[in-house]
């Protein structure tokens, strides 16, 4: 099964709980303001992440979301292509 991590930077408040709390040190603080002036966090190393949700548990913000990849999608616009 495959996952999506997402930080909706503009929600993230650069506070830095999900970077201390994450277990395989996947995450950082930008060094780029969003537009409320806060330093958002960033997956600075996402090929170590283990989707085991405990950044998003931890955001006061709700910042961060973890969604499951749908497969089969991809080859179902690829089934309906080779049909037209
Ligand atoms: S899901 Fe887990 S491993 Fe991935 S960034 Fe969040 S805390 Fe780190
Ligand atoms: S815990 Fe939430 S608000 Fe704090 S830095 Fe991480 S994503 Fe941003």
């Amino acid at each position: 099964m495959a996952y999506e991590h997402h930080i909706d930077d503009e929600r993230c408040k650069g506070c830095g709980l999900c970077v201390t709390v994450c277990p395989k040190n996947v995450l950082e603080v930008s060094d780029q303001v969003n537009t409320k002036g806060y330093f958002p966090a960033y997956q600075a190393r996402p090929e170590d992440c283990i989707y085991c949700a405990m950044c998003c548990t931890m955001c006061p913000d709700m910042a961060i979301t973890i969604t499951e990849i749908v497969e089969g999608v991809a080859d179902l616009e690829k089934m309906e292509e080779k049909n037209e």
